[in-house]
């Protein structure tokens, strides 16, 4: 019998850098499948088409969601985001381990469709590290800093939602912690 793969969500207030350790992630668990979100959000620089996200028009994603084509969303600052369902179903049946970086409004609906999922919280060391992580990224207007800063703080609360919370305190560890998690819950004999 083919085992099912791990469904792996991981979440965290904006600029814990979920961003940086996925990438740092992926040659480290290259079997893994990392799922690509749909986004009503405009491309920033350098950003590409079905690399980072799918990028959609309102309408396209209303669609979606209206088809039951997303297996969550949720509207983050304006913009829709949402996970496309039959990528996850189709590599969980095939035994394949799929990672989602999302937020956490759509990790509560992952969580109520795949309770048996691995739901890791990426938090920052500390707030003035996070301050720093998201101007740094130089794509903010003030108001969209005061907006993301503001809501890392009440996004804090959804902590205790989650099995695992591991601290980017430095991107290696971070990605070698999530590795450690991910490698412990594939030998774990409650898993079925
Ligand atoms: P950004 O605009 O910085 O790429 O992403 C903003 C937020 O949306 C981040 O917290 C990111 O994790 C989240 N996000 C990205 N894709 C999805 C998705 O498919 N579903 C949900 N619920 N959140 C997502």
């Amino acid at each position: 019998m083919v085992q099912k793969g791990l469904l792996v969500v991981l979440s965290g207030p904006s600029g814990a850098g979920k961003g940086t350790v996925c990438k740092a992630l992926a040659p480290v668990m290259p079997d893994m499948g990392y799922s690509i979100s749909c986004t009503t959000r405009q491309p920033r620089e350098g950003e590409v088409e079905g690399v980072n996200y799918f990028f959609k028009t309102r309408e396209e994603f209303k669609r979606m969601m209206e088809q039951d084509e997303l297996l969550e969303w949720a509207e983050v600052y304006g913009n829709y985001y949402g996970t496309p369902l039959h990528y996850v179903e189709e590599q969980i049946a095939m035994g394949k381990n799929v990672l989602l970086e999302i937020e956490m409004q759509g990790a509560m609906q992952v969580k109520k469709k795949y309770p048996n999922g691995v739901f890791i919280f990426l938090i920052p060391p500390s707030l003035e590290e996070l301050k720093k992580r998201i101007l740094g990224r130089g794509t903010e207007t003030e108001e969209s800093f005061n907006l993301r800063f503001g809501a890392a703080a009440g996004e804090m609360k959804y902590i205790n939602e989650y099995d695992y919370v591991v601290v980017n305190d430095e991107v290696e560890k971070a990605v070698d912690r999530i590795r450690s998690i991910i490698t412990a819950e594939l030998c774990s004999v409650k898993r079925n």
